[in-house]
């Protein structure tokens, strides 16, 4: 088989969908990671160039699922050279706006798909990843910018960064390593309603560039944290904010 194995969670649309093509771009073998979004993945399979694809399923928020899927992706890549965490939830969950129970369900969705899900595909992947091995985690400003409308998506990517940060000690005696993006607005289905004049126009002015990202720019920098020549990046998070807090 060519190419390297790469299983990429929430690859159906937006950055994971970017990402897996970026991969498969360069003649790696990908494993689309979807939840319930089987058609959109099964339409990017058949439109990523190159061969040995597969499709995936699991909701990251159960751990059963999780183990099953990357077994799943083990089998038809033969072996997982490259992880990227990406898949992520963000909800709206102001603190002064919901009641007890309310707040206690978007704080458990939220760690258990964004930072525990992670965790457990990373435990999973790594019984199949071979020395040479790459993570790459999607993070985002919020884990060090505050998120005020979902506090719990800002900790939960705090709570990745450290992870990674942490992996990339514990891994580097088995020569993998773990790198994190974390962007800031990206254009994709779940910043939709955000980026809607006109909070939309505050936001694209925060960059000197005058936009948000685009998700082959975030792509990019997946593909080189995960690039044979990346090893002295492990432990790094790259701030992808098109130099929103320069001036
Ligand atoms: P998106 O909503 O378009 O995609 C998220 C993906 O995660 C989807 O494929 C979805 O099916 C998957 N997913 C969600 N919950 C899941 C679950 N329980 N089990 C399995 N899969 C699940 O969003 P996106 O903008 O492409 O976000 C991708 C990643 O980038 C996320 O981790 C997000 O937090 C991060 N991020 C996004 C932005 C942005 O501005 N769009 C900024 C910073 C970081």
């Amino acid at each position: 088989m060519s190419g390297r194995g790469v299983l990429v969670t929430g690859a159906s649309r937006g950055i994971g969908r970017a990402i897996a093509a970026a991969f498969a771009a360069q003649g790696d073998r990908v494993a689309i990671h979807h939840r319930d979004s089987a058609q959109e993945a099964q339409k990017l399979h058949g439109e990523l160039p190159g061969e040995g694809h597969a499709v995936v399923r699991a909701d990251l928020a159960d751990p059963a699922e999780v183990s099953g899927m990357v077994e799943s992706a083990a089998q038809a890549l033969g072996g997982i050279d490259v992880l990227v965490n990406n898949a992520g939830i963000f909800l709206h969950h102001p603190v002064t706006e919901l009641s007890y129970a309310e707040w206690q369900a978007a704080w458990r969705r939220t760690l258990d798909v964004n930072l525990v899900g992670a965790a457990n595909v990373i435990w999973c992947a790594l019984k199949h990843m071979p020395a040479g091995g790459r993570i790459v985690n999607v993070s985002s400003r919020g884990a060090f910018r505050g998120e005020p409308d979902s506090p719990a998506y800002g900790a939960s990517k705090a709570g990745l960064n450290a992870l990674g940060q942490s992996l990339a000690i514990a891994l580097a005696p088995h020569g993998i390593a773990v790198g994190t993006v974390a962007p800031g607005f990206v254009e994709t289905d779940m910043t939709n309603e955000h980026l809607k004049a006109p909070r939309g126009d505050a936001i694209r002015a925060q960059s000197p560039f005058g936009r948000v990202a685009r998700p082959e720019e975030i792509a990019a920098a997946a593909v080189y944290l995960a690039s044979p020549g990346a090893e002295w990046a492990s432990g790094a998070v790259l701030d992808l904010n098109g130099a929103s807090y320069l001036r």
